[in-house]
């Protein structure tokens, strides 16, 4: 879409609504209105006395409409005036968009990947949860449905935050294998096809990191509320590098306040006795099969079958007291809306503590984006999503985290539900940036929170297995910047 900005550069707020109404568009910015049919929005904003106001002009698939939004003259800091200009930009472009889209979008005119926050923080200043949603419905034009996710999830973010402490952290490890890699995959993690050869080097880099991150905790004396292993697929490795990895994050760090510990097991074809045993002091495991048909599972390229996945989930309840999640996807090639509701009501009957419903969404790199597969549509995606909340709602599960990416499939969103009393800690933490994780391995990163403040700061560790091993003095070096973000902003 062709893109005329007036009156200011608010490059990234137009582009995310654009995105979020138009999924397939891309921006192309012009100084002057294109001459033929091109899709194309011209974004004005006009300073009035005492006011702003944003129009927006709409030209898409030869339909035109204009969208009007204006608020007061934003008052106080650069931050307070950016955010309420970029506010009527979205309201401006969302009334220009629905008049020319064919139904109404779920998210209203909400861009961000957390809606959810917007909640909470209205009820952490006060706001009635009865006025926060007519704000998510009548101001942000959210869909009822989703509003009430977003109360839910906010209400599990409040419960959490009243028991944190300023020093709480929550540690991440980042294991970039896997045994095949899926169609849709975009994560940096490699095949162990291709990689066998690395994981003993990896390894190796990973327990230093481990060392050195150790030593930054204790000499700012945090305190460690969560572990997640992830990647990848962690349950790649062998149960004697389980073992090791274990032993060495409880030698390294005190785990004595520890309140959950997460591996993700993903695929169910890494699932054995021998490494079940492995995961000591686990308390929740995930084993994902995104879906229970085989048909889909073929297509998405996990080698594995539904037979397999219940042949784990058996496995893992006969050994590890540790609660399971479940991940699903809705929007897989070669899946229907029946085909999904199967697949959920065979999960739910076999009792997961967690399931979490994505929504699938594709990078660039994806072999899925690649070869342009076909896949559901925004219409049948949306009948998925509605038959997992009834369904899933029927069954005693509650949504308590929620979020929403970059090109997921109908601009929906992942959400997160639990039986009551077993949301994940790890989940909400990350998803509410409530405080410090910080991470280890490939791929992993720290966000580092001033939770007095809310100031952010990220360290990235190498995302492939080759770069982590070879750039570990680097990472290590980088440490430093936990302890000066702690000492400059939190400890003051
Ligand atoms: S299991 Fe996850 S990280 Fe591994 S290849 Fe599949 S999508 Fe990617």
């Amino acid at each position: 879409m062709k893109l005329l900005l007036e009156g200011h550069g608010y490059r990234y707020a137009v582009e995310q609504i654009m995105l979020a109404l138009f999924p397939g568009e891309r921006p192309e910015y012009v100084d002057f209105p294109p001459e033929g049919e091109e899709n194309f929005a011209r974004v004005s904003i006009e300073d009035l006395e005492g006011a702003s106001r944003c129009r927006v002009e709409l030209r898409w698939s030869g339909s035109v409409s204009v969208g009007e939004a204006e608020a007061e003259a934003p008052a106080g800091d650069k931050l307070t005036y950016d955010r309420e200009r970029q506010k009527i930009i979205r309201l401006a472009f969302y009334h220009a968009g629905v008049e020319l889209l064919p139904e109404r979008p779920a998210w209203g005119a909400l861009t961000g990947i957390r809606p959810g926050t917007i909640m909470t923080n209205m009820l952490k200043r006060g706001v009635p949860e009865d006025e926060a949603t007519r704000y998510m419905v009548e101001e942000q034009f959210v869909s009822p449905k989703r509003a009430r996710l977003c109360l839910d999830t906010a209400r599990a973010s409040l419960r959490v935050q009243r028991e944190l402490e300023p020093r709480d952290i929550a540690l991440y490890v980042g294991i970039p294998f896997c045994p095949t890699r899926c169609a849709y995959c975009s994560f940096v993690s490699q095949s162990v096809e291709r990689s066998m050869g690395l994981i003993e080097p990896f390894l190796a880099a990973l327990e230093r990191e481990i060392g050195e991150t150790a030593k930054v905790v204790r000499r700012l004396g945090l305190r460690v509320i969560a572990l997640y292993i992830g990647g990848g697929t962690p349950t790649t490795l062998s149960a004697p590098q389980l073992t090791r990895l274990i032993d060495t994050l409880s030698r390294e760090f005190d785990l004595s306040a520890l309140r959950e510990f997460c591996v993700e097991a993903g695929r169910p074809d890494t699932i054995a006795a021998d490494k079940l045993s492995a995961l000591r002091g686990v308390t929740r495991v995930s084993i994902n099969p995104q879906s229970m048909s085989d048909e889909v599972l073929s297509a998405i390229g996990r080698r594995h079958t539904a037979e397999d996945i219940r042949a784990a989930y058996a496995l893992t309840r006969g050994i590890s007291p540790a609660q399971v999640n479940m991940d699903l996807i809705a929007g897989l090639p070669a899946d229907t809306p029946e085909g999904f509701e199967r697949t959920l009501r065979e999960v739910i009957t076999m009792g997961p503590e967690n399931i979490t419903v994505h929504t699938l969404a594709l990078k660039k790199g994806s072999k899925i984006t690649l070869e342009d597969t076909a896949r559901p549509g925004k219409a049948e995606v949306g009948r998925m999503l509605d038959a997992a909340s009834d369904l899933l709602t029927a069954a005693g599960y509650r949504p308590y985290y929620l979020y929403r990416q970059k090109y997921m499939s109908g601009g929906f969103e992942n959400v997160g539900w639990a039986k009551n009393g077993c949301e994940s800690l790890y989940n909400i933490l990350i998803m509410e940036e409530l405080c410090t994780i910080l991470a280890m391995g490939g791929g992993g990163s720290t966000k580092l929170v001033d939770p007095k403040k809310g100031r952010i700061e990220r360290i990235f560790d190498p995302k492939y297995p080759k770069e982590y091993i070879e750039g570990i003095e680097r990472t290590i070096n980088s440490k430093e910047k936990i302890v000066k973000f702690y000492e400059e902003e939190v400890l003051l």
